[in-house]
């Protein structure tokens, strides 16, 4: 025999072997039960200027079989199928508002949700206007749909135009009750709740948080928002709240160099940012109202800045004495196991 004859024989009695040891574990051990939990991934943790790594924002939400999005900024699309995630599975989009930085990616989920066999048309629930942005994208997607069945509809795939669609569902809030929050359940499913909750992002209005329980886990996602109290009632008890952040003092900054560089338009632009979004401060300040268990930061529009650091970014924080917070980014989850009180912390 020789050599390379040799290492053949070995790499074809290795692979059999493996192949059999495999075959010979599977069959020994019963596949474990799939642990149930409500399970966040975040696929954009942006702002609406570019940052390497981060898409725009968007908050992926796993509960009951069912794969759900809050927001699905430009990029993220990226993110979720680069990370395999399940979009087929998809049960509902959930928009905050709509700011471009928060929607962009809507039509290229829905066009590759739809190659991936999504059974049903792609709903969108949100508040007015979502059923003017899902009409825009059906015809802005209608010939590269009518390509795309025309080309690949064959041999038993099947590509139908109408589950190609983005459907949307209008939510109007009712009248703030008790401590200001105006709030609604727009979502009942397989454990999970998905409640609307008012924000204030004025003059972007409206504007909604959502929160997510699923079996006695739960989850809340400011969206876009200032400092709003009310916001904090109808988290009242939550895991983990996820609150957008912006620092002033950065912000202040990046304006005065800008002003600095003769850049009086971008400058101005900037400033106006500060009236309808919250301090991590201040979001501090709204877990700890909430009695929420942690705080993640979010939607981190300076996290490109050279001046950006953790430290910088959340100054002033320990005073409010709430501990429990990080910075998320791109690709980060957070687990919360069904039956327990565990927040698990990973990374795709
Ligand atoms: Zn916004
Ligand atoms: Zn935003």
């Amino acid at each position: 025999m020789t050599s390379g004859k040799a290492f053949t024989t070995f790499l074809t009695i290795l692979g059999l072997s493996l192949a059999l040891a495999t075959y010979t574990a599977a069959q020994a051990q019963p596949a474990a039960p799939a642990s149930d939990s409500l399970k966040v991934t975040f696929c954009g943790t942006g702002g609406p200027l570019p940052i390497r790594n981060r898409a725009k924002p968007c908050t992926a939400i796993q509960a009951g079989g069912h794969l759900y999005l809050v927001d699905i900024g430009p990029e993220s699309n990226k993110n979720l199928m680069l990370w395999r995630m399940p979009t087929a599975t998809v049960g509902a989009v959930f928009i905050t508002h709509l700011h471009s930085d928060h929607i962009g990616d809507l039509g290229e989920f829905n066009m590759q949700s739809w190659v991936a066999g999504r059974p049903a048309p792609l709903l969108v629930i949100g508040p007015a206007g979502v059923d003017h942005l899902a009409a825009g994208f059906n015809e802005a997607y209608a010939a590269d749909h009518g390509f795309r069945r025309a080309h690949h509809e064959h041999d038993g795939v099947k590509l139908p135009i109408d589950i190609g669609q983005i459907t949307a569902r209008v939510v109007t809030l009712p009248a703030p009750g008790e401590g200001g929050v105006s709030e609604q359940v727009v979502w009942r499913q397989d454990g999970l709740t998905v409640t609307a909750i008012a924000v204030n992002h004025y003059p972007v209005t409206p504007a909604f948080a959502y929160r997510f329980d699923y079996k006695g886990r739960s989850v809340v996602i400011s969206g876009d928002t200032r400092k709003w109290p009310p916001l904090a009632k109808a988290a009242h008890g939550t895991d983990v709240l996820i609150h957008e952040a912006q620092n002033v003092a950065m912000n202040q900054a990046v304006v005065g160099f800008l002003e600095g560089a003769g850049q009086a338009r971008t400058a101005s632009i900037m400033h106006d940012t500060l009236t309808y979004h919250t301090t991590p401060v201040e979001a501090a300040e709204i877990a700890r109202d909430a009695g929420a268990r942690a705080l993640v930061f979010t939607h981190l529009t300076q996290a490109g800045l050279p001046i950006f650091t953790p430290e910088a970014f959340t100054k002033g924080i320990e005073a409010v004495g709430f501990p429990n917070w990080r910075l998320a980014d791109d690709g980060m989850t957070i687990d919360l196991p069904v039956g327990g009180d565990q927040i698990l912390y990973g990374h795709l």
